[in-house]
């Protein structure tokens, strides 16, 4: 992934107020379609022009065409608070990050999130390396908003269940592991709406930290349909189970592996 800045000259009349609210609504939305990562973007005035420093999957991730529709709106309200279409400079690669998937297009994803990526939750299932959202396959002009949002509070929940000390004990790692959590069928139900739509198998990681008996842990069944459902290799190295019907994917809980 790439360190960019985005350039937005002041080409009107305009508050400073008026300015950020432009480009935070203008980012917002680029979150929201996956053109940018992370959480922060430092926004700072010097001489004539705003600057923001962003993170990209692609060099290419602030193309037009890879605007949702709320996004080409915001791009146009720039210049009615007096600021020019934003100037992209790539500075160079993100060394924190990891690497986009290459592929052009896919015959599956998978829909995995952890507490410590800021990358897109959607995989390629071939390679198991980040899909920018925007490049999902998706021609409805819809950003993914929930799907980002759902993002957000599971890796709240994600790192609160893997410090030490945890605040919050039983709670948070019942949201991140129990397949009827709140958190995991809002999840799962985003995953087989864009299968649905996209009309491809999207898979859903379910994690599985602890369990109650390691001795039978690799006999569980899938948590939705009841069926057998362990694979004979791992999948990527990380995935011990399978249920095609349910398009559900799981691991032998982490802490019954050697
Ligand atoms: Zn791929
Ligand atoms: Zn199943």
């Amino acid at each position: 992934m790439l360190v960019a800045e985005l350039e937005f000259k002041i080409i009107a009349d305009t508050s400073f107020d008026q300015a950020e609210q432009g480009i935070r609504r203008y980012l917002e939305k680029l979150i929201f379609q996956g053109q940018i990562l992370g959480r922060e973007f430092p926004t700072y005035q010097a001489k004539d022009s705003f600057f923001s420093r962003v993170v990209l999957p692609q060099a290419d991730a602030l193309d037009k065409k890879s605007h949702s529709t709320a996004g080409l709106s915001a791009l146009e309200q720039l210049q009615q608070v007096g600021l020019s279409y934003p100037k992209l400079t790539v500075l160079g690669d993100d060394l924190m990050s990891n690497h986009t998937d290459p592929c052009p297009s896919h015959s599956a994803l998978i829909l995995f999130c952890s507490f410590s990526a800021t990358n897109s939750v959607l995989y390629c299932a071939e390679h198991f390396a980040p899909v920018p959202l925007y490049q999902a396959g998706r021609s409805s002009g819809e950003d993914f908003e929930p799907l980002v949002r759902w993002q957000l509070q599971y890796q709240a929940l994600d790192e609160i269940q893997m410090q030490e000390t945890r605040v919050l004990f039983k709670s948070a790692e019942q949201s991140v592991q129990g397949f009827y959590s709140g958190l995991n069928q809002q999840g799962y139900k985003q995953a087989k709406a864009l299968s649905k739509e996209l009309n491809k198998p999207v898979y859903y990681y379910l994690y599985s930290g602890s369990s109650a008996d390691c001795a039978t842990e690799a006999e569980k069944k899938c948590p939705c349909c009841g069926a057998d459902w362990k694979l004979a290799q791992s999948w990527h190295g990380l995935f011990d189970f399978c249920c095609e019907p349910c398009q559900l994917i799981s691991n032998i809980a982490f802490d019954c592996q050697p």
